[in-house]
């Protein structure tokens, strides 16, 4: 699963990348790799496995993780092949979803990209209207392809006609936040149908006193509502800060500024929503991990995350949640007092799930 940083240049999108790959995340013994400059795996927080692992008193820990791919390259003229352009094009297509950095400080000493002074409403429009431009191509190359394919007399083609022409006037519309209502092919990937989040960049002050950036903030709220998306504000320089001091001192800092939960908490948990995921933990063996999986895998599929042998030969799942496991104290206790539940290859993993596979090799 795969996240993408997106936004105009000198918006904080790499400054946020960093703060995100270089936190610390106690306990858990995941080595943080850049597999690229620009991608990351950012372990995800998780309590619950915590909880899970005491228990378990496994050799070793293991959490979730998330892709994060710093996007760099958008310029107003992008899909015309400006900047970056195309290669900035096939890099968000692969994403799962998309966090949009938007400016929302003001310092002399950053140059300030497109749309003149502070400008957030216009700065998103930019990004969005790039999008909307590329996927307005895809789809024109989709309906001449489909055009053609009329001619073999299938039915399916002629109702894939029709949505795509709808798709189509909607976007040249503008009003991309209206696809997703859309039974669009699944192999035609639009950039404005990815899930969104708005991220609002502002300096440590306003961060702190909310008041100062009152007005900018209600314009993007009111903007995000529309589209019906979610807004999270945060400071990238000082999520950098902190995530370059060692844990101990970042807590006290964020103590001192009244700060409960860092931004970066907050976005790697806004990530796991809107890629709507759940996460579940094995415990068989020296290693105790977590895993994500989107909402609604059934276990084979879930299995088949840990190895493709044992999607193959899946026979059940004994699955009990985190919470009941730590009520019982052990698994096997659990399983003496028979709350734990025998699951087929219909279930659907529920977030929190403790799960052990039985497969055929
Ligand atoms: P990108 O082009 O979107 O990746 O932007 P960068 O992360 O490279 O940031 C551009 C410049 O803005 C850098 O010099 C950052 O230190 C600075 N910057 C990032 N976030 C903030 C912020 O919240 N406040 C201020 N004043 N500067 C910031």
């Amino acid at each position: 699963m795969e996240i993408g940083i997106v936004g105009l240049a000198n918006v904080g999108k790499s400054t946020l990348f960093n703060a995100l790959t270089k936190a610390n995340v106690p306990a858990l013994n995941y080595p943080f790799c850049t597999i690229e400059p620009n991608v990351g795996v950012v372990i995800i927080p998780d309590k619950r496995l915590l909880q899970v692992a005491e228990i378990v008193e496994p050799e070793k820990v293991t959490g979730a993780v998330i892709r994060f791919v710093d996007i760099a390259g958008l310029v107003k003229g992008a899909s015309r092949g400006e900047g970056l352009g195309n290669k900035f094009l096939s890099h968000i297509r692969e994403v799962d979803a998309i966090m949009h950095v938007v400016r929302g400080f003001s310092d002399p000493n950053v140059a300030k990209v497109g749309n003149g002074d502070l400008n957030p409403i216009a700065d998103i429009e930019t990004v969005e209207t790039e999008l909307m431009l590329a996927d307005l191509q895809t789809l024109e190359n989709r309906i001449e392809k489909t055009n053609r394919l009329l001619k073999t007399g299938d039915r399916k083609y002629k109702d894939e006609l029709e949505v795509l022409n709808r798709a189509y006037e909607i976007l040249n519309e503008g009003d991309f936040h209206l696809l997703n209502s859309f039974d669009l092919p699944n192999d035609l990937p639009l950039l404005s149908n990815k899930p969104v989040l708005y991220v609002l960049n502002v300096d440590e002050a306003a961060l702190l006193n909310r008041e100062m950036i009152k007005d900018m903030l209600t314009q993007v709220e009111n903007m995000a509502a529309e589209r019906n998306k979610d807004i999270l504000v945060i400071s990238a320089s000082l999520e950098y800060e902190l995530s370059s001091l060692p844990l101990d001192e970042a807590q006290e800092f964020m103590l001192e500024l009244g700060i409960e939960e860092s931004g970066l908490t907050k976005i790697i948990n806004a990530g796991i929503e809107l890629l709507d995921l759940v996460t579940f933990y094995t415990i068989k063996g020296p290693e105790t991990r977590g895993w994500l999986v989107p909402r609604g895998t059934i276990a084979p599929k879930a299995a088949g995350k840990i190895h493709s042998d044992m999607e193959r030969g899946f026979i059940k799942a004994e699955v009990i949640s985190a919470a009941e496991l730590v009520t019982y104290g052990s698994f096997s206790k659990a399983k003496e007092q028979g709350v734990l539940r025998l699951e087929g290859k219909d279930y659907q993993i529920q977030d929190g799930d403790v799960v052990l596979f039985h497969f055929n090799v």
